[in-house]
């Protein structure tokens, strides 16, 4: 084996952690100087591993394979080392969605998550995210996939198809070997009922099927649930209400449920998501939800409620942290007494005044998603090592904000951002500890990483790579500690 690794041309620089031997064979990933590529080295050609495909080229005492990081070679991968595919960490207390928009973060997520007991969801894409970025689910897994074989993590990841309405968007994330669904209910749901007068509601309730309004008004209607030390209060016209939001919503998600089932046994984990409505879930309709989907044993990972307050790209916690926890402090009571299923929280990066709160609330029966945060660490590392490029790419921020807030909520006013010919380029790194820049930054990633700074944006990213991953790892601890996940 000492003889095969002696065999690398210099050209190539090893990645020590990805050193494996298979056989009479070795698989490694090097970096080429211009990306990262597989290497699979055996004494003859014949002795190499099937299901790689590559340029072959002759070394001192065998053969070697250059095997670029294809879908292809990340099959192999997932097949000749059973540890880089994505599995469910339904069984697992605390998880971190990563959400790596550029697939190139995943290596100091490891850093971080290692350090930690939790484990990381370290594909998580929506498809506006791929929209946005070009990119497949299939592409985010496999970058994920070569990223855990690079660093030796064999603790387990999970992938996640993130806020999917429809059972052909789930199929496209199943295919991609995606163990965790996000269920969106917000197009089932009727989010408007939760308005509407109580003569409305009547109305509609009346409309529903008669059984199902028996067994629901002697269920809920003037009843009091007992969750842990708290209690939840539901009065009929409550009952009646979450009958019309939630009724189409819960038969949904039963057919999701039982298409999973179908597909992946128990291996999968069901995210329910009903964090994308303007008023935050009352924790009557949290319980309602919960009771209606166990009732039907639907088995939930994991479940985000819209919370109190703003979960804003970029910047902290919008809202009284207080009245926060009083309210996290009740939806985690009914996540403990219905099933010990994780809160999910939604745009959690960088809530570092909430964190405490959440860690003990929910007793880090948690999954927190994190989404641009680490594109924002790569927009950062430019400002200090590319300030010409850095300048370009706050430029193009600015020319597309108003496009992109119609994708995004967020409060920033570009009017209060500092003009870029005002600094210096050792005053750029400043702007990233500046609320209204980090904003405008952190929603134009889709035009700056599809459009004309692509490829030098990305070709700084791995002239940077060891300092960008040293600072996903400082910013991913950060999160952890604050969070109050214990160590390992
Ligand atoms: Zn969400």
């Amino acid at each position: 084996m000492t003889n095969l690794i002696n065999a690398v041309p210099g050209e190539f620089q090893i990645i020590s952690e990805s050193v494996h031997e298979l056989g009479k064979a070795l698989v490694l990933a090097a970096d080429d100087r211009k990306k990262h590529v597989l290497l699979i080295l055996a004494p003859t050609e014949r002795m190499l591993p099937d299901g790689f495909s590559g340029e072959l080229c002759p070394v001192t005492d065998g053969m070697m394979m250059v095997a670029p990081y294809s879908a292809g070679n990340a099959a192999a991968l997932r097949r000749h080392f059973p540890w880089t595919t994505p599995v469910s960490l339904r069984k697992h207390r605390t998880t971190i969605g990563c959400g790596d928009r550029l697939g190139r973060a995943s290596a100091g997520h490891i850093a971080a998550i290692r350090k930690f007991q939790a484990l990381p969801v370290l594909a998580q894409q929506s498809k506006r995210e791929l929209a946005m970025t070009g990119r497949t689910f299939q592409g985010v897994v496999d970058d994920a996939v070569f990223a855990v074989f690079e660093c030796d993590y064999r603790d387990g990841w999970g992938a996640d198809g993130d806020h999917l309405k429809t059972i052909e968007d789930i199929d496209v994330a199943l295919d991609a070997g995606m163990p965790m669904i996000t269920l969106d209910l917000s197009d089932v749901m009727n989010a408007a009922a939760g308005d509407l007068p109580a003569e409305d509601i009547q109305a509609a309730f009346d409309a529903l099927e008669g059984e199902y309004r028996k067994r629901i008004l002697a269920e809920y209607a003037d009843q009091t649930f007992v969750v842990g030390p708290c209690s939840v209060k539901m009065d009929a016209l409550t009952a009646r209400r979450c009958a019309v939001m939630y009724h189409a919503a819960i038969e949904f998600a039963d057919k999701v449920h039982e298409h999973l089932t179908g597909r992946r046994g128990e291996e999968f984990d069901l995210e329910i998501s009903i964090d994308e409505t303007s008023s935050p879930t009352l924790p009557s309709h949290h319980l309602f939800i919960i009771r209606e989907l166990r009732r039907r044993n639907i088995i939930v990972s994991s479940l985000a409620p819209r919370f109190i307050g703003e979960f804003q790209k970029a910047v902290d916690y919008i809202g009284d942290p207080e009245e926060f926890d009083r309210q996290l402090k009740v939806h985690a009571e009914i996540a403990r007494a219905y099933g010990n299923y994780k809160l999910s929280v939604h745009s959690g990066s960088d809530k570092f005044m909430v964190y405490p709160s959440i860690g003990r609330e929910t007793n880090h029966y948690l999954h927190l998603k994190t989404a641009g945060t680490s594109w924002l660490v790569a927009v950062e590392l430019m400002s200090r090592k590319e300030p010409a490029l850095y300048r370009r790419m706050h430029q193009q921020a600015l020319d597309v904000f108003q496009d992109m807030l119609k994708l995004y909520h967020i409060t920033a006013d570009p009017g209060r951002i500092p003009a870029l010919d005002s600094l210096s380029d050792s005053e750029l790194p400043k702007l990233m500890t500046h609320p209204d820049a980090r904003q405008v930054l952190h929603i134009a990633y889709g035009p700056i990483l599809t459009g004309a700074l692509r490829e030098e944006f990305f070709s700084a990213l791995h002239r940077h790579e060891a300092a960008y991953t040293e600072a996903i790892r400082l910013h991913f601890e950060k999160h952890l500690s604050l969070l109050g996940v214990p160590g390992r």
